[in-house]
């Protein structure tokens, strides 16, 4: 399994990081097959790769949730306008596979963007993505949970050669509202990568407005569930707008007083799991 984080950031893109600036796209290969969690900016980036590699493409794309910086980014995925892609779209939720069709279209519409989605060429398939209820694309077996985030949200198990790699972004979450489900879907993942969004400062509004009921966590929150859950590794994710790439390696670093293989996920960054690399 290989693991690419092409959008590392949370809320709104930001330029000038080296860490990081765009909103949340994470992509997952193996044996040929290919997943994409989420649609934030950073998929315009993957897109070009995607067309320099050429046609044809098969996507399965599983959306955590539909808040603005996981889908705005795709309208600009030129993969989308050939119609030699295939993309199995999945909608967080009961609702999903409407919900996610309506939002893309809804924000390719007039006043927000010069083409409609229905120029869009590629083959889209719309499904919902449900709560404890495994997908299987090729290598992978994907399952979604329910964690607590304002209008709700999914995190993905990503499972393939052995190997697990959790996506879960925009999650508010310490040690002690672990549930049981949330912990067995995070339990000993090779790679979890985590909302990481606030200091605890931030967090509780000693620094700033506080963020409690935001639908993030923090850093040291972050750790905590890493080291409870027996997590391999852990990727601080939805790093904050107004974090610089100084305050997120310090982050880091306070982070690691809790749980030493840690680091910001950084874009561009590759992590690869197992043989199949
Ligand atoms: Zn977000
Ligand atoms: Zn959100």
């Amino acid at each position: 399994m290989d693991i690419r984080f092409y959008g590392v950031r949370g809320s709104i893109a930001v330029s000038g990081s080296r860490i990081g600036g765009n909103t949340a796209c994470v992509e997952v290969t193996s044996q040929g097959h290919r997943l994409i969690l989420d649609a934030g900016t950073g998929i315009r980036a993957l897109g070009e790769v995607m067309m320099r590699e050429g046609p044809p493409h098969k996507v399965a794309m599983f959306f955590s949730h539909l808040h603005w910086d996981h889908v705005q980014g795709f309208p600009f995925f030129t993969p989308a306008y050939l119609p030699t892609t295939e993309l199995t779209m999945y909608g967080p939720g009961a609702n999903g596979a409407q919900a996610l069709q309506s939002e893309l279209a809804a924000q390719m519409q007039p006043p927000h963007f010069p083409v409609p989605l229905s120029i869009m060429r590629s083959r889209m398939d719309f499904l919902s993505a449900l709560h404890g209820k495994t997908v299987e694309v090729g290598p992978f077996k994907v399952t979604p949970i329910d964690v607590p985030h304002p209008q709700g949200c999914l995190a993905y198990r990503v499972e393939a050669d052995g190997h697990s790699f959790i996506y879960a972004t925009d999650v508010e979450l310490c040690r002690e509202d672990l549930t049981p489900e949330v912990a067995r879907l995070f339990e000993g993942a090779d790679v979890l990568c985590l909302d990481a969004q606030y200091t605890p400062e931030e967090y509780d509004g000693r620094k700033g407005i506080p963020k409690k009921g935001w639908g993030h966590s923090t850093m040291m929150d972050a750790a905590d569930v890493a080291k409870t859950v027996g997590a391999r590794r852990l990727c601080l994710f939805h790093h904050d707008p107004a974090h610089t790439d100084e305050t997120l390696e310090d982050m880091a670093e306070q982070a690691r007083t809790l749980f030493p293989v840690c680091e910001p996920a950084r874009e561009g960054q590759r992590l690869i799991l197992g043989r199949a690399a």
